[in-house]
């Protein structure tokens, strides 16, 4: 069982046509999984939009911030959120977590018809100071994978491969996760793109490469056969939410006086779950009341 921990790898080709991130999420998904209780093909799903989100969020500057990737895609899942920090760390949640297992045929978990086609995947730069910019495409097939890629041709222009995916036990834990996410620069030439296409239809699925014991970087070489590949970054990456005290505390405010004084009237303590990880805050009636009469001072 692959225990090491997750990493991102960025390359890019010597002659400036191809940039390349890669991702282990193996560790990133099991955490996933055991805090949102998920079944089979909903930790698969929500491991797919996850290591998608921590590649995306690599992407952005780090003046930029963070990336949301909301995935609607009308199936009993209902809606996948991830987001990612410009480091490429993710974290998100599945609606309904609880989904009863889906196969394609035995043993092959059916993700899109989980995940549902008849919707829309969006993404969220976060912009800091400045509006988010907000891309939204239809879903191809609820894959999330081709879908990450049509919305990078679609609405970025950008010719755009992508593999996601997460291996399944039988016994439900996770096996392997990951994938890459392959794009072309201006300039590359047309012949390129098919060349391209042939190596990654050659090389196979992301969690058959991950399974025989490759790692990101020998994913890469192994898409990129032939090409000079020059390595830009590589760096450990983890389930990371940034939920805080402080951060519910604001949430809490935002109620506003009347609601907040019916919660303090009511005389019990109050227990508020972070969506993202497995914290919950608790706040007695007392500390409502400080954190209310602070807010009015
Ligand atoms: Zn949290």
């Amino acid at each position: 069982m692959n225990q090491l921990p997750d990493v991102l790898i960025r390359a890019m080709t010597r002659d400036g046509f191809v940039k390349i991130t890669a991702v282990d999420t193996t560790e990133i998904t099991r955490r996933a999984r055991e805090i949102h209780q998920t079944t089979a093909v909903a930790t698969a799903a929500l491991g797919r939009v996850l290591a998608a989100a921590s590649m995306i969020g690599n992407m952005q500057k780090k003046e930029d911030g963070s990336i949301t990737l909301i995935i609607k895609g009308g199936g009993p899942l209902g809606t996948l959120l991830a987001t990612a920090d410009p480091e490429g760390n993710p974290r998100g949640y599945v609606e309904n977590p609880q989904v009863a297992l889906m196969e394609k045929y035995q043993g092959k978990l059916d993700v899109g018809a989980a995940v549902g086609s008849q919707g829309t995947l969006t993404l969220i730069r976060d912009l800091h100071m400045r509006e988010p910019y907000v891309g939204t495409v239809e879903l191809l097939g609820g894959e999330i994978a081709e879908d990450v890629a049509a919305y990078f041709v679609e609405s970025e222009q950008v010719p755009t491969v992508c593999a996601l995916g997460v291996y399944m036990n039988r016994d439900q834990s996770v096996e392997v996760s990951g994938g890459y996410l392959l794009q072309l620069l201006p300039g590359a030439p047309e012949e390129l793109i098919d060349r391209l296409e042939a190596a990654v239809q050659e090389a196979g699925t992301v969690t058959n490469l991950m399974q025989q014991g490759l790692t990101p970087r020998d994913v890469i070489l192994r898409v990129l056969k032939d090409m000079d590949v020059e390595f830009l970054e590589e760096q450990p990456i983890c389930y990371k939410c940034y939920c805080s005290r402080e951060r519910v505390e604001s949430t809490l405010i935002s109620l506003g006086e009347k609601d907040l004084r019916e919660i303090i009237a009511d005389g019990e303590p109050i227990s508020v779950g972070c969506q993202f990880c497995d914290v919950t805050y608790t706040f007695t009636p007392e500390e409502l009341a400080d954190l209310l009469n602070h807010a009015l001072e």
